[in-house]
């Protein structure tokens, strides 16, 4: 143990050695004014008080996902109730734009959570949105293992994936894969007052519950091969431990570590980091899913980054996950 020196000081002040305070991360403040890019974000169901803890925290650009589920008011959810979603989507983004310091882009989907009855009808209209110049991908969507209220079979799931898919391969546009595990008994019973939807509103898995994330992956991955749809264009999002191998060795997609709600998520910052470690900063991508239905903090995507800089991880690879990737994903100029 080094010697602490007290200088002046009648008691022991329990000082920092001069060793101490060279640690590391400390030594730099170049994560405290480095710029970051959400790649994924519920931002319409957030107040403008959380969108201004963006700029206040070196928010460059948001993507928000227009596809809010637990917007539709009721069930079923016909293609008229995702359409006013799309539709405020694109009528809010721009006022968020002009009202605050970073720019507002839009993801425009078919979330498989909640059943949506002739959803056909959305995927013609889909190319229209698409070409609308602050929607820069498809989604959220991908294969989940339980909806709310009504069940959405794994056919069905896979037919309104794949159309999607085909539609940002057209549109070059890329793709948002929502992954589960927040669904049904994955939220301990005392945590479920942080969230808004309960138990009692989800399906049954049509997965394997222990390994639906993973089968979800492999079968998203399958239709995107199928599809032609490039690997560079694709976000596999909300990854656990059980996907990162997958994804890392068997694709080129980009994996996305979702840190608004580890309660929820069950990630933390060190396996991200242990991620980083092993595969490189390239293909990783950190964003928050922030939304006003779960208990959150608008200042996570920047506290997750000092965690990074604490535990050791680079500069230039925290810049990589929380800015470059996501540049780089959706081809934006923020
Ligand atoms: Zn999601």
């Amino acid at each position: 143990m080094t010697e602490r020196s007290n200088g002046p000081t009648e008691r022991d002040i329990g000082r920092s050695t001069d060793e101490e305070l060279e640690y590391k991360p400390k030594g730099s403040t170049e994560v405290t004014t480095m710029p970051w890019i959400d790649s994924h974000q519920h931002t319409q169901t957030l107040t403008l008080n959380d969108r201004e803890r963006f700029d206040l925290s070196g928010c460059r650009a948001a993507v928000m996902i227009a596809a809010g589920y637990y917007w539709s008011p009721y069930r079923p959810v016909s293609p008229s109730d995702v359409r006013f979603l799309w539709d405020d989507a694109l009528r809010r983004g721009r006022s968020f734009s002009r009202a605050h310091f970073y720019e507002q882009y839009i993801a425009i989907g078919i979330h498989t959570w909640s059943r949506v009855d002739d959803w056909q009808e959305l995927i013609n209209a889909l190319p229209g949105y698409a070409n609308e110049k602050e929607v820069v991908a498809i989604g959220e969507t991908g294969i989940e293992s339980t909806q709310h209220t009504l069940q959405w079979d794994l056919e069905d799931q896979r037919a309104v994936l794949a159309a999607q898919m085909d539609v940002a391969r057209e549109e070059d546009l890329a793709v948002i894969v929502h992954t589960p595990g927040s669904n049904k008994g994955a939220i301990p019973e005392w945590m479920l007052d942080n969230y808004e939807e309960n138990n009692a509103n989800f399906t049954e898995s049509i997965l394997d519950p222990e390994n639906a994330k993973l089968e979800a992956v492999e079968i998203d991955i399958e239709i995107m091969n199928d599809i032609g749809l490039k690997d560079e264009r694709v976000l596999i999002d909300h990854a656990d431990e059980t996907v990162i191998e997958y994804v890392m060795d068997e694709t080129n997609c980009y994996l996305g570590f979702t840190v608004s709600a580890p309660w929820l998520r069950n990630i933390d910052v060190e396996v991200i980091a242990e991620a980083i470690e092993t595969y490189g900063s390239d293909r990783i991508i950190i964003d928050t899913d922030l939304a006003g239905s779960l208990k959150n903090d608008p200042f996570c995507m920047k506290r997750t980054m000092f965690d990074l800089a604490r535990l050791g991880v680079s500069e230039s690879d925290i810049r990589n996950v929380v800015y470059e990737n996501p540049k780089q994903l959706y081809g934006i100029d923020a």
